[in-house]
């Protein structure tokens, strides 16, 4: 398996989006099932995954 830093970005680092506010927030995708992330813009913790159209 070939190491690509967009790979390992989609495993490590996805991308999540705050439901309140939009704004994007990159961040591990262990932290943010563990609830550890929070938006930077409004705070809250309710993020989903960037892919859910
Ligand atoms: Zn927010």
């Amino acid at each position: 398996m070939a190491k690509f830093p967009e790979a390992e970005a989609r495993m490590f680092h996805r991308v999540f989006v705050c439901k309140k506010c939009k704004s994007k927030i990159k961040a591990p995708i262990l932290k943010v099932t563990e609830g550890q992330i929070s938006c930077r813009k409004c705070g809250k913790k309710a993020l989903r995954p960037i892919r859910k159209k």
